[in-house]
C-alpha cells in the first residue's frame, strides 16, 4: 500500500524529521485559504500515487494566495499518468540550495534493509542510478541492531554533506529508519531532502510503501488507504478477505489455496490459455465469499469461462458445493463453468452440483483443457 506524500510527511514529522508547514486541500478555495494562513510563497503539489509529478506539471509555485487558488484549480483538473488529482498539498515554499536523496528499502539479495543516499537528489535520481551509480551511497542495516550512528555519519561523509549538517542529518536518518521499522514499510524515501537558502535540512517530498501483509497490526495506517486509485475489483475482494489480482486473460479462476491458485494459472497457460485473475478464496469458503468472488470474476468483460479448482481439505467438498450453489443462484453467470473438485467429501459435493449446469472435470489437466477449449471456441465435452 502506497501512502501519499502528505501522509508520508506527517509520519516523518512524528519521527523528528523536519518538514515544511502545510496542509492538504480538495478545492481551489481551500488551497487559497491555506496559502493565506501560511503567508508568503507556497508550493501547490498534486497528491497522486506516482512519481515524476514535478515533470508532469503537477508541482507549481505560487507567489500569492490568489495565484495558489488558480494553480490549485488547474492541478485539480489534471490527470497524471492516468490518475485523477483529487487533492493538493499546499506547503510553504522553500528556497533550495541543494537536493539530496535519502531512502530505505529492503535489499532482498542481502536479506537486509538498505539505506541509500546521494548528493545528486531531486527529479533525476533514476537517471543518476542508471548512469552514475557510484554517486549513490549504500549502507545495509542490521535489522536487530538498527541503524547505527556511525553509519549515518559515514553516509554523510561519503556524500560530501557539509559537516555543519551532520547532526541533523543523523537525526533524520534515524527518524527515517524508525518510521520504516515501526510502520512495516518496504520503502521510506525523502527525495529531495533539501538544504534550504537558510541552510536548514528539510524533507520536501516523502514517499512510503507499506507491507500489505503487516497492515493488520496498523489499523491507523490501513485507514489511510486511498480507494480512488485501486481497481474496484481489488477493493471489493479485500472487503471479503479474498486474495485477488486482476490479470488480462479470459479464463476466470476460482480456487481455494494460494499455491493451488498458482498451479491453476500455470496449467491454464500450459494448455494455451490465459488466466483472467489470481484468486484464493481461502479456507471456509462460505457461499457469501464464493458469491463475492464469482461477482468479481464475472465483472471482467474478458472472462469467457470460469474454472473452479477446489481441493476439499479442512473445508469439505460438500460445504464448498453448497457455497457454489448459493452463489450461482445469486449471480446467475452466463459463461460456461468448469469444475474440478477433489478431496474430502468430493463425491457428495459433485452430486450436489450435478444439476448446476457445470462442466465437470476429473483432473486439473482435464479442467484446464476444457476451459481452454471453451475460450478458443471449440466445445468442451
Ligand atoms: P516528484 O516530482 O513527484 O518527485 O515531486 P517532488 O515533491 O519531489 O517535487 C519535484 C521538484 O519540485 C523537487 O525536486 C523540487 O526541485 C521542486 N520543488 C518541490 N517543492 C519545492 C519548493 O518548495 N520550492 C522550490 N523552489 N522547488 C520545489
Ligand atoms: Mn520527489
Amino acid at each position: 500500500m502506497k501512502l501519499h506524500e502528505y501522509q508520508s510527511k506527517q509520519i516523518f514529522a512524528k519521527y523528528g524529521i523536519p518538514i515544511p508547514r502545510g496542509r492538504v486541500a480538495a478545492t481551489p478555495e481551500e488551497a487559497k485559504h491555506i496559502a493565506e494562513e501560511l503567508g508568503g510563497r507556497v508550493v501547490v503539489k498534486s497528491q497522486v500515487l506516482v512519481g515524476g509529478r514535478g515533470k508532469a506539471g503537477g508541482i507549481r509555485l505560487a507567489k500569492t494566495s490568489k495565484e495558489a487558488e488558480e494553480v490549485a484549480g488547474q492541478i485539480l483538473a489534471m490527470e497524471i499518468k492516468g490518475l485523477p488529482v483529487r487533492k493538493v498539498l499546499v506547503d510553504e515554499a522553500a528556497a533550495i540550495d541543494k537536493e539530496i536523496y535519502l531512502g530505505i528499502t529492503n535489499d532482498r539479495a542481502a536479506h537486509k534493509p538498505v539505506m541509500m543516499a546521494s548528493m545528486a537528489g531531486g527529479v533525476e535520481i533514476e537517471e543518476v542510478a542508471r548512469q552514475t551509480p557510484e554517486l549513490i551511497i549504500k549502507a545495509h542495516i542490521d535489522p536487530l541492531l538498527g541503524l547505527r550512528d556511525y553509519q549515518s555519519r559515514d553516509i554523510a561523509y561519503k556524500i560530501d554533506l557539509p559537516r555543519d549538517h551532520w547532526r541533523v542529518f543523523g537525526q533524520i536518518a534515524r527518524g527515517l529508519w524508525q518510521a520504516y521499522l515501526d510502520c512495516d514499510a518496504s520503502l521510506a524515501e525523502i527525495n529531495p531532502l533539501v538544504i534550504t537558502g537558510e541552510n536548514k535540512l528539510v524533507a520536501l517530498d516523502g514517499k512510503m510503501v507499506l507491507d500489505d501483509n503487516a497492515l493488520f497490526r496498523h489499523t491507523d495506517l490501513a485507514e489511510m488507504r486511498d480507494l480512488d486509485i485501486e481497481a474496484p475489483s481489488e477493493i471489493e475482494a479485500r472487503r471479503y478477505g479474498l486474495s485477488f489480482i486482476k490479470l488480462d486473460g479470459s479464463i476466470g479462476c476460482m480456487v481455494n489455496g494460494a499455491g493451488l491458485a498458482m498451479t491453476t494459472m500455470d496449467i491454464i497457460k500450459l494448455f494455451g490459455g490465459e488466466p483472467a485473475n489470481f484468486l484464493d478464496i481461502g479456507g471456509g469458503a462460505s457461499s457469501e465469499k464464493v458469491a463475492a468472488a464469482l461477482r468479481i470474476i464475472l465483472s471482467d468483460q474478458n472472462v469467457k469461462a470460469v474454472l473452479f479448482n477446489v481441493f476439499g481439505g479442512i473445508t469439505r467438498g460438500d460445504e464448498v458445493a453448497r457455497g457454489i450453489l448459493a452463489a450461482l443462484d445469486e449471480v446467475k453467470p452466463q459463461v460456461p463453468m468448469v469444475i474440478r473438485l477433489v478431496g474430502t467429501n468430493a463425491e457428495e459435493g459433485l452430486r450436489m452440483l450435478a444439476n448446476a449446469k457445470m462442466i465437470t472435470a476429473e483432473t486439473l489437466a482435464d479442467a484446464a483443457k476444457k476451459s481452454v477449449a471453451i475460450v478458443k471456441g471449440g466445445a468442451a465435452q
